[in-house]
């Protein structure tokens, strides 16, 4: 038995938007970190910044997350935990850990400036820790509020091993105590996140690596707060199919794949395993992508996302769908011979609607002049044959031996006249669902 605790990870976007391809993936692999040794997942909405968090984005979060088939065990919204965050804070105060401060951003800017002319590491130079309590009165009758600073200890280096970039070592003395509360007394991202990673028991945390300077200051946070730090996976980030972060990575979401046909089993299979060393595969069933996944199998390197990749994947998906799994969405009458016959022809599952058509009719028929002999010759046969068992080799076969025909100059009359395409699904598998009578009646023309 081991005694390790169970493992519990969170997604925590920012409702400020649609999740894109970088979220999403970010939450498969919170996900599968989870459910990997069944551990839990939670939703943390991190709608600090009131001004800029939308409802409708923490409705289309879930939304997203349940289509993906990302469950989740427990949301915690992080505009209901102020009162934590309040007594939380309240400890660093007394601990002496975080400080007033009153410096607006212009003073700010020209501070850097002058470091950065003296070849010195813009970092704040922490003047706000020399003022006495006189100083803050003072400050506090002129009408100035201040904002809070964490001061970090720079006695010794920041190092935590990251399950994907290995040992991180970072030098608090070159980094600037961060800002953790506005002077209108709102919340900046990185304690709260701090405070509820605790409260919440996470054990892991797993998100970009543009967090990876943030995770040094929050380290000490943990300790300021006497709390064991979480175990940290920092992905690399996605680039776009040109091989650069894009905008354009930005604008996918899950509505954008939805729209475009794409199963969330697509986005599943291509993102557990693009930028590790295993290879992309069209599974549509989560377990063997389970038993694959591990941050150690991450590379450090930018994965590229492609979405001809995801397309193609997603198509050898629905090849695979079985018709339960897609019969809602199938049009009225469309049968499980049907969706066998059509599924493997199909790029997206709604594309089964247009070869439906096909088979229900009517078709536009797409008859040379010179096979009109040829056709009538089939309409005739069709009426003899039995359609009981093959019909398609039935007539085929009775075709090629009256006529001599074979090959193309055999099939493709037939399949033109029969479904008014030059290519699609099986002709075996289609014929018999067209059935006797339409079939004679295409043939006639
Ligand atoms: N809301 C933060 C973000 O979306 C969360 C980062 C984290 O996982 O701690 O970047």
């Amino acid at each position: 038995m081991s005694s390790m605790p169970p493992v519990v990870t969170r997604f925590a976007p920012s409702p400020t938007g649609r999740l894109h391809v970088g979220n999403i993936r970010t939450a498969l692999h919170n996900w599968m970190c989870a459910r990997k040794t069944g551990g839990a997942f939670l939703l943390r909405i991190d709608d600090t910044d009131a001004e800029r968090s939308r409802e409708e984005y923490v409705a289309a979060i879930r939304d997203d997350l349940a289509w993906l088939g990302l469950t989740i065990d427990g949301e915690a919204r992080q505009s209901q935990r102020f009162d934590l965050y309040e007594r939380r804070f309240a400890e660093l105060v007394a601990a002496g850990r975080v400080y007033r401060a009153y410096e607006s951003q212009q003073e700010l800017e020209l501070k850097r400036k002058i470091q950065l002319g003296r070849g010195l590491p813009p970092i704040y130079d922490r003047a706000a820790l020399a003022l006495t309590e006189a100083d803050h009165a003072r400050l506090a009758a002129e009408g100035a509020a201040p904002h809070w600073r964490f001061r970090l200890d720079s006695d010794a280096p920041i190092e935590w091993t990251d399950l994907i970039r290995g040992p991180q070592r970072f030098d608090p003395a070159t980094m600037s105590d961060p800002v953790v509360r506005r002077a209108d007394g709102s919340w900046l991202y990185l304690l709260p996140s701090v405070i509820d990673d605790i409260d919440l028991g996470i054990t892991h945390v797993v998100r970009g690596e543009d967090h990876v300077s943030n995770t040094a200051a929050q380290l000490q946070m943990f300790d300021a707060l006497g709390a064991e730090p979480p175990t940290f996976a920092h992905e690399a980030l996605l680039t776009g199919s040109e091989g650069k972060l894009s905008k354009r990575l930005g604008s996918l979401g899950a509505d954008h794949f939805r729209d475009a046909g794409i199963e969330p089993q697509a986005i599943v299979a291509l993102l557990a395993r693009l930028g590790t060393s295993d290879p992309v595969e069209p599974v549509a069933d989560r377990a063997p992508l389970l038993d694959s996944f591990d941050f150690a199998r991450f590379g450090r390197a930018p994965a590229r996302f492609d979405e001809g990749e995801l397309a193609q994947l997603n198509s050898r998906i629905v090849h695979q769908l079985p018709f339960d799994a897609v019969a809602g969405r199938l049009p009225a009458g469309m049968d499980a011979a049907a969706w066998d016959a059509i599924r493997p022809n199909l790029e997206t599952v709604a594309g089964a609607a247009a070869w439906w058509q096909v088979i229900e009719g009517p078709v536009a028929s797409g008859v040379d002049p010179e096979d009109r002999e040829f056709l009538t010759a089939a309409a005739a046969h069709a009426e003899t044959i039995d359609w009981s068992g093959d019909p398609w080799h039935a007539l085929t076969g009775a075709l090629k031996e009256a006529t001599g025909r074979k090959g193309r100059a055999l099939f493709l009359p037939l399949r033109r006249a029969l479904t008014g395409q030059d290519s699609g699904p099986d002709m075996a598998a289609l014929l018999p669902l067209i059935g006797r009578e339409r079939a004679i009646a295409r043939l006639r023309g």
